[in-house]
């Protein structure tokens, strides 16, 4: 599954897309541990890989934060209007993710 990470093309487009978004997270400004992540998942929209405006750039945390909020969404498909919504939420509750977590590493990816 994460075999479209070692092309090239992959390379590439990360690095424009990080460069574009200044290193920095979307949802909330961390500019350390940032990657670039789908915004639709692509194991279930192929088309989707390489389409940079289903690209943005989250921190880890973040990221960890939003599969966990939406596990079961970002199971089956994943959205604008589920990161929109986990952005939204992240506001309101000022989610932190915790410092110490003892969630396993389940690499969905
Ligand atoms: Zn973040």
């Amino acid at each position: 599954m994460n075999k479209f990470k070692e092309t090239k093309k992959w390379q590439t487009l990360e690095k424009k897309v990080l460069n574009k978004n200044k290193n920095t997270c979307k949802i909330c400004g961390a500019t350390n541990t940032v990657t670039v992540d789908h915004i639709a998942d692509p194991k279930y929209h192929k088309q989707l890989i390489y389409k940079e405006t289903n690209l943005h750039t989250v921190c880890e945390r973040c990221k960890e934060a939003f599969h966990t909020k939406f596990k079961h969404s970002y199971r089956c498909k994943t959205t604008q209007k589920d990161w929109d919504r986990f952005i939204e939420l992240y506001k309101v509750l000022n989610l932190k993710p915790k410092k110490k977590k003892t969630v396993t590493k389940t690499k969905v990816k």
